[in-house]
């Protein structure tokens, strides 16, 4: 019930309990009213009997003061008092009105019938007085007969009297009962009122006002804190307070949807910080290498939830190679045939979950199979890598911030693996020379600033070899610039296969080369020489079908730093090369500062 309806009952039965109390409150006014007008009656009769009493006493005394003294002024005296009483009707007429009943009334006639006898007797004795029979006079009013009827009148006004007193005594009590009874009914009713109002104040004030506004005052205050954990109050009854504490469930429910959003939001942007990180440290990436680092250190962070391997493709092999992996996932870093993955197949984002919805990839293992999705990474329409994830979390598949987020690392590190492998390309464009496979110039000054800075450190040599292939234009004009390039690609193999690891082979120019070997003195550079010199000359080329005939390098060995200052180094052995020319060809010449430069043995 609502409160305003039980304060609305509350005030009506107040008001009627109120107006009962009233009523009768009025009603033993009218109680009290009654019984004073029953005691203003009675002593309105007992004046009326006083007053009898005493003019019967009055006209007795002046009779017999006449009787006795002889003195006119009694009987003037008594005819005075007989005049004031008037007659007998008059009397009764006044006590009628002043309320007697017929019964009383009947009852004061026969005394002041006997009143009227004794006036009668008296005037006889006045009379016999006047004609001078004292005796007679005497006689009369003294004797026995006028002392009996004197007591009758005053035992019949004393009668009319009680009778008055004992019907006024009953009317007083009466109204004095019932003025009483109506006083406690309305003490009781007005107690009743005051009750009922105090409960009900009570009522509403503790249990459906007072109790609930602490609890929710309490339940407010806390939400006002932001501590959602709190409990709302649930009021089954349907009043003001009830709906208060429904609003604040609302209040608090929207709060929690509003927490639980802004949680989200919180780590969404937690995640996309850390996307944006991984995506600037990738950018930074020098190499793969840094960038398999940074996959593996990014990737767990931002799904925590997913184990998973990071595959890039080895062409020259046809092969997904595992390169990085992070939080243990199932099976083995094994190579995998790009075929036996459905992702990289259709080039599409492939999870068939655990339950096996779809088909599942043959490079999964089949063991506790888990719930996988790959992740072709792309560049320009090319696959070029693998994310090869495990939801740890169970074997669905990821929810749809994960699949965002998924998506957005998968580009992200698909274009920094791109673009790594197109300066890889560039580089390699830059460094290397395309016919032959070698080091081109572009980067020998650095190179050889390097292997000097190496061997200035070791106490060791390094020995630079100058080539340059024999009547070359001639070859070119004899067989054609194709032949001239076969023999280029095979003199150039013969260098690259006598290297050792530390050895630099570069093709210095059109058809000459240049060798560093590091640690090498002069004895042992030269039995290289021997070895370049003896497959050289074991090289047998036919190019369309024509023998191209022997083919034989000149070259020019120096020793840094036997033979000069590390700047001079190229210098020196290219003018030993061109004295090695001078000499005839086919030969080598070591530079000699010194002694000057001395052609080797033929
Ligand atoms: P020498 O023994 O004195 O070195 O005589 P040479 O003919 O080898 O010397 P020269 O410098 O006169 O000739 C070099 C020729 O090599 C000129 C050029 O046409 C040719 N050449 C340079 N680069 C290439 C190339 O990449 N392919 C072919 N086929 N020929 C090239
Ligand atoms: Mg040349
Ligand atoms: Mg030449």
């Amino acid at each position: 019930m609502r409160i305003a309806t039980i304060t609305n009952w509350a005030y009506g039965a107040t008001v009627c309990l109120t107006l009962a109390a009233g009523a009768t409150m009025f009603m033993a006014s009218n109680a009290d009213r009654e019984e004073r007008a029953a005691v203003s009656q009675r002593d309105q009769f007992d004046e009326l009997a006083f007053e009898l009493e005493s003019d019967i006493a009055q006209l007795t005394d002046q009779a017999r003061l006449f009787a006795v003294s002889g003195d006119p002024s009694h009987a003037i005296a008594y005819d005075r008092v007989l005049a004031d009483i008037g007659p007998v009707e008059q009397r009764l007429t006044r006590l009628r009105d002043a309320g007697a009943n017929a019964v009383e009334l009947r009852s004061l006639h026969e005394g002041l019938r006997q009143a009227e006898t004794l006036q009668d007797e008296q005037q006889a004795a006045i009379a016999a007085m006047r004609q001078g029979d004292d005796a007679t006079a005497r006689k009369i009013v003294f004797g026995p007969e006028y002392e009996r009827e004197l007591e009758r009148a005053h035992f019949l006004l004393g009668r009319f009297r009680y009778m008055l007193d004992q019907r006024s005594d009953e009317v007083i009590r009466k109204a004095s009962e019932a003025s009483q009874q109506l006083r406690s009914v309305s003490e009781v009713t007005v107690s009743i009122t005051a009750i009922l109002f105090l409960f009900v104040l009570g009522f509403i004030l503790k249990r459906r006002i007072l109790r609930p506004v602490v609890t929710l005052s309490d339940v407010v205050s806390r939400l006002a804190e932001q501590d959602y954990d709190v409990q709302p109050p649930v009021f089954s009854h349907v009043d003001e307070i009830g709906d208060m504490a429904h609003a604040i469930r609302i209040f608090r429910e929207n709060g929690l949807e509003r927490q639980r959003l802004e949680r989200e939001r919180d780590a969404d942007w937690a995640v996309r910080d850390l996307l944006a990180r991984m995506t600037q440290r990738l950018q930074g990436c020098e190499s793969v290498d840094d960038l398999y680092e940074v996959v593996g250190i990014f990737a767990p962070r931002i799904a925590p939830h997913l184990a998973g391997r990071l595959y890039t493709l080895d062409a020259r092999l046809g092969l997904m190679v595992c390169n990085a992996r992070w939080l243990g996932p199932q099976g083995s870093d094994a190579s995998l045939d790009p075929d036996d993955c459905w992702a990289l197949r259709r080039g599409q984002i492939h999870s068939p979950g655990a339950a096996l919805d779809d088909v599942p990839c043959r490079h999964v293992a089949t063991d506790a199979r888990p719930a996988t999705i790959c992740v072709p990474l792309t560049a320009q329409g090319e696959t070029i890598g693998l994310l090869a994830l495990e939801n740890l979390n169970g074997t669905s598949a990821p929810d749809a911030s994960t699949a965002i987020y998924i998506e957005l690392m998968s580009e992200t590190i698909g274009l920094a693996l791109a673009n790594l492998n197109l300066r890889a390309e560039l580089h390699e464009k830059a460094l290397f020379d395309p016919l032959t496979g070698l080091r081109n110039r572009h980067d020998l000054s650095d190179v050889l600033g390097r292997l000097v800075v190496a061997a200035d450190a070791a106490g060791r040599t390094l020995a630079c070899l100058m080539m340059d292939i024999d009547l070359f234009k001639r070859l070119n004009d004899q067989f054609g610039h194709d032949a001239g390039d076969l023999v280029i690609r095979a003199v150039a193999g013969v260098l690259a296969s006598a290297i050792r690891d530390d050895d630099l082979v570069f093709r210095y120019g059109g058809e000459e080369f240049l060798m560093l070997m590091p640690g090498l003195d002069e004895p042992r550079a030269l039995e290289r020489v021997s070895q370049i010199q003896a497959r050289i000359a074991a090289l047998d080329l036919v190019h369309d079908g024509h023998a191209l005939g022997a083919v034989t390098i000149s070259m020019g060995l120096a020793i840094y730093p036997d033979h000069g200052p590390a700047q001079s180094l190229i210098a020196t052995a290219d003018a030993a090369l061109m004295r090695a020319k001078e000499a005839g060809r086919d030969r080598v010449v070591v530079a000699n500062r010194r002694k000057g430069d001395v052609p080797a043995p033929a």
